[in-house]
């Protein structure tokens, strides 16, 4: 029997708790430094083809309807002039038992929570230490307690404390030079969309982005901001919960975006986006990093979450294998998606009258062409 602790219970733990959980010869507990996993409602998450069909290994097809949506095309307008600019079929890589999916981030959670039994996550447990010692690795916790494990998975996040513990230094990721604003709307004051489509909307150094997240009205809605703060502000979390200060963003988005649009935001909130500057990958060979521990992206692509579930898969396989490294693909690929939601950004946040003009040409053309698709999308959707 291997003893298997997984420190982090979001996505990514959650998911290979799951995978794990199905071989009896493995001992699996989720250490999770809050009193419960994360089930804050109101916010969505897309899913592309490639996370689908490995929540399907799990089940994931037993979602009641009411709850996901399967949009099958993207949008493109544009906020100067408020036309449309092209749309792009994301559903020619759907597959019976797999589509494009978007939904609350609470309802994919607490799937995967409510499938493992209540003993096998252990909450208020924040990790302080680890000792490597010859027969196992020993995790110790805030309240002094330790347990010993043949295997450590460590999926605590884009700011995981325990990459720096076993590194034995701290391993920052980079503030992305933008801000995130999330919150939902409902249907009916969104005016001008498809309203079974992803929209997204192209400004001047910032861009919007609304779906649909079940068969309901209620709709998802995230701006990306291009902004420079000092290392004092984004460091200072409780800048971003200050009236103040999301007040004086939602200005700056209000002078691109619809302000009925904006008048009619609810559950506001606001977040710096960090990404990974590069991929670590730990000494131990018993020690895994999954997730955004393992890599965070830049939101451009929606890939997070998707590679979240991709990873953990890996290396539920690895582990089934007895091999025990992520191989070069899984760099390689690592960086290929990166690069894209990278380009992707730049592409959709430029603010020059004729860069913009062509980049708009280029995208009417791109998104007909069944090679480009193929080889921009099909690339990541198809793994
Ligand atoms: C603006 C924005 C929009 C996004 N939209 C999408 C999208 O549409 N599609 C998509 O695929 N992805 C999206 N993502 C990315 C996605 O949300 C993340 O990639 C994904 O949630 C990562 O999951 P995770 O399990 O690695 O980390 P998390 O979900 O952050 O979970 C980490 C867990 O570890 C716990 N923890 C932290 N420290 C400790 C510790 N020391 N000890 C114990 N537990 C600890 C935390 O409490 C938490 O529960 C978006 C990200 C951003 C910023």
């Amino acid at each position: 029997m291997k003893k298997i602790a997984i420190i982090g219970g979001g996505i990514s733990g959650l998911y290979i708790a799951n995978l794990l959980r199905q071989n009896s010869n493995y001992e699996i507990t989720v250490y999770e430094k809050n009193n419960t996993v994360n089930i804050e409602k109101g916010y969505g998450i897309q899913l592309s083809v490639n996370s689908i069909k490995l929540l399907s290994k799990i089940g994931f097809q037993n979602i009641n309807l009411e709850n996901k949506f399967h949009p099958n095309k993207v949008d493109f307008y544009s906020l100067k002039n408020k036309k449309k600019i092209c749309d792009l079929d994301i559903s020619v890589f759907n597959i019976s038992e797999a589509k494009y999916t978007t939904l609350q981030r609470f309802v994919l959670i607490n799937f995967l929570k409510d499938r493992l039994p209540n003993s096998l996550i252990n909450y208020n447990k924040k990790v302080t230490q680890i000792d490597y010692e010859t027969e196992n690795i020993e995790v110790k916790f805030e309240n002094n307690e330790s347990i010993k494990c043949d295997y450590l998975i460590i999926s605590d996040g884009v700011f995981s404390k325990t990459k720096s513990l076993i590194a034995e230094k701290e391993i920052k990721p980079r503030y992305f030079n933008s801000v995130a604003l999330r919150a939902t709307i409902d249907k009916n004051d969104l005016q001008g969309i498809d309203s079974s489509n992803i929209s997204i909307s192209l400004g001047s150094n910032l861009h919007s982005v609304s779906y649909p997240v079940d068969n309901t009205d209620e709709f998802n809605f995230i701006s990306i901001l291009r902004k420079k703060l000092s290392s004092k502000e984004f460091s200072d979390y409780s800048l971003f919960e200050d009236k103040g200060f999301i007040s004086s963003i939602l200005s700056e988005i209000s002078e691109q975006v619809d302000p009925d649009i904006i008048k009619n935001l609810k559950n506001i909130r606001c977040f710096p986006i960090f990404v990974s500057t590069k991929v670590h990958q730990p000494t131990n060979k018993n020690t895994f990093l999954i997730g955004d521990a393992f890599f965070s992206y830049p939101p451009t692509f929606a890939q997070g979450a998707s590679q979240s579930i991709e990873v953990a898969h890996e290396l539920y396989k690895n582990l089934e294998n007895e091999n025990n490294q992520f191989n070069f693909e899984r760099i390689k690929r690592t960086r290929m998606i990166d690069w894209k939601s990278k380009f992707n950004y730049f592409a959709f946040h430029l603010s020059h009258p004729l860069t913009i003009w062509i980049r708009n040409i280029l995208m009417k053309y791109l998104v007909k062409n069944k090679n480009f698709i193929n080889n921009y999308l099909g690339t990541i959707y198809k793994n």
